[in-house]
């Protein structure tokens, strides 16, 4: 894989203290972020940093093909019901 994770991780910890999960907004330590797509390589999303985002191993997992936008509706509506 010719795209460097954990060189993409350090970048995100300098800009904020915390990373949280883009889907369920858990905080993140360093060794539970996951790196992934934000347009899956499947569907042509591109190697480049605009296209990554951190997400929680569980969501990452739960995600599988589905697109982002619709995945991160679904876990919003997921909060807003434990709330
Ligand atoms: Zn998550």
């Amino acid at each position: 894989m010719p795209f460097n994770c954990q060189r993409f991780k350090n970048k995100l910890y300098r800009r904020t203290n915390f990373i949280k999960c883009v889907f369920c907004k858990k905080s993140l330590a360093r060794n539970e972020a996951t790196v992934e797509h934000v347009i899956p390589k499947s569907k042509g999303g591109l190697d480049r940093y605009e296209n990554y985002h951190i997400s929680c191993e569980p969501c990452n997992g739960e995600r599988g093909n589905m697109d982002y936008d619709e995945f991160k509706s679904l876990k919003q509506k997921e909060i807003a019901r434990k709330k």
